[in-house]
C-alpha cells in the first residue's frame, strides 16, 4: 500500500456492506464472521469497504470488557477460556474470543490456530471464537485482531477475551490493546524470575496460578513468590495492586473467583478515570504506529526513493558516505 491508496472514507456505503453492519448490530455470527474476514483482507479496495464498515459501526463500540491472556502452550489458556467461556454464558453474558499469534507467521503452523480447541465453547450461540489472522508480522496481525475487537463490541458481545502466547513482542501488544491483562502461569517455582527478565511482570494486572489441583502445597510457594515478585515493582495505578490468584481450569476451580478481580478492577479503575484514560491512550497510540507504519510504505514504495536506494545503501556500506547523510538525503526526496 502507498499512501495513494490508504482507506479513503467515503461517505456512504454500498448496499452489501449495509447489509453487513445491519447484521453484525443484529448480533449476527454470520455477518460478523464476514465483516472480519473483509477487515482481515489485503486488496485494497476490501481495505477501503472495511474501514467503512468499522467506521459506521463504530458508535456502537466500547462497551465490552477486554481481557487479554497470555500463557506459554500447554498452561491451559484453552481450558481456562472454555470454562470461563460457559461460566459467563451461564451469567447471561456473551463472549468472544480472538488470538493474536505471530508464530503462524514464523512457524507456518499457528498454537492458537487448532480447530479442535475449545470444542464446547464453539458449539454455543453466545460464544464467537476467531482463529488468529493468519499472515502478517505481529503488528500486522494485532492491527486486524483490535479491529476484529471492535466489530464484535459492535455486535454485542459483552466480554472480548484476546488470547496470545508468550512469543516474542506479544503479550506487550496484547497488553496494549485490552483493558486488563492477565498472565497465565504454571506453578512452577522460578517462572516469575523469567517473567522479570522478560519485563512481562509491569504489564499484568492480575497473575493466575493454574493446574493447582495437581500440587496444592507447590502453588501456595508460587503464589507467594509472585506476589514478592509484584511487590517490588511500582503499581501502573495506585489504585490498584495487581493479585495473584489460583486456579483448576481443569476442574473448573476458581472461574467466579477470576471473575471477581476483573469486577473489582473495573469498579476500582472506571470512577477514576483511569480505565477510560487507558483506552484513549492505547487509540491514539494505535493510530501512530499505523501513521508510522504507512509512512514507512510510503517511503519504500516512493519513485525516487526507489531510484537512489541501492547507490546510497551500497555507499554507506562501502564507508564512503554516513548513515545520517543517506538517511537525509533519501528523506529529502519525499519533499519533491
Ligand atoms: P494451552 O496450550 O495453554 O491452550 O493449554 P490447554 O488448555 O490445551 O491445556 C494443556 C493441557 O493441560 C491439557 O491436557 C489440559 O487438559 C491440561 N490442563 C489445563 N488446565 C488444567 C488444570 O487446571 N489442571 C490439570 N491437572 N490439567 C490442566
Amino acid at each position: 500500500m502507498n499512501l495513494g491508496e490508504a482507506p479513503v472514507l467515503a461517505h456512504s456505503l454500498s448496499s452489501a456492506d449495509q447489509a453487513l453492519v445491519d447484521g453484525v448490530l443484529a448480533g449476527q455470527r454470520r455477518a460478523l464472521a464476514k465483516s472480519i474476514t473483509l477487515i482481515e483482507s489485503t486488496r485494497p479496495d476490501h481495505q477501503q469497504r472495511a474501514q467503512q464498515v468499522l467506521n459506521t459501526l463504530l458508535p456502537h463500540t466500547g462497551k465490552a470488557i477486554r481481557i487479554g491472556i497470555s500463557g506459554v502452550p500447554g498452561a491451559g489458556k484453552s481450558t481456562f477460556i472454555e470454562a470461563l467461556g460457559v461460566w459467563l454464558i451461564e451469567q447471561g453474558k456473551k463472549l468472544a474470543v480472538l488470538a493474536v499469534d505471530p508464530s503462524s507467521s514464523v512457524s507456518g503452523g499457528s498454537i492458537l490456530g487448532d480447530k479442535t480447541r475449545m470444542e464446547l465453547l464453539s458449539q454455543r450461540e453466545e460464544a464467537f471464537i476467531r482463529p488468529s489472522p493468519s499472515a502478517g508480522s505481529l503488528g500486522g496481525v494485532a492491527e486486524k485482531s483490535r479491529e476484529a475487537m471492535l466489530l464484535c463490541e459492535a455486535a454485542g458481545y459483552d466480554v472480548i477475551i484476546i488470547e496470545t502466547v508468550g512469543v516474542g513482542q506479544s503479550e506487550t501488544t496484547v497488553a496494549g490493546m485490552v483493558d486488563m491483562f492477565c498472565l497465565l502461569q504454571l506453578p512452577n517455582a522460578g517462572d516469575d524470575l523469567q517473567a522479570i527478565k522478560k519485563g512481562i511482570v509491569e504489564i499484568a494486572d492480575m497473575v493466575i496460578i493454574n493446574k493447582a489441583d495437581i500440587d496444592r502445597q507447590a502453588t501456595a510457594v508460587v503464589r507467594a513468590q509472585w506476589r514478592n515478585a509484584l511487590h517490588m515493582l511500582r503499581p501502573a495505578s495506585p489504585n490498584w495492586a495487581p493479585p495473584v490468584i489460583t486456579l483448576s481450569a481443569l476442574h473448573k476451580e476458581g472461574i467466579a473467583d477470576f471473575w471477581e478481580q476483573v469486577e473489582k478492577y473495573q469498579s476500582a479503575l472506571k470512577p477514576t478515570g483511569e480505565f477510560d484514560a487507558k483506552r484513549q491512550h492505547q487509540a491514539l497510540s494505535w493510530m501512530w504506529q499505523l501513521i508510522d507504519s504507512g509512512l514507512r510504505q510510503y517511503f519504500r514504495h516512493h519513485p525516487r526513493v526507489q531510484d537512489n536506494l541501492p547507490a546510497l545503501t551500497r555507499s554507506v556500506e562501502n564507508g564512503h558516505t554516513t548513515p545520517a547523510a543517506a538517511a537525509y538525503a533519501l528523506l529529502d526526496y519525499l519533499k519533491h
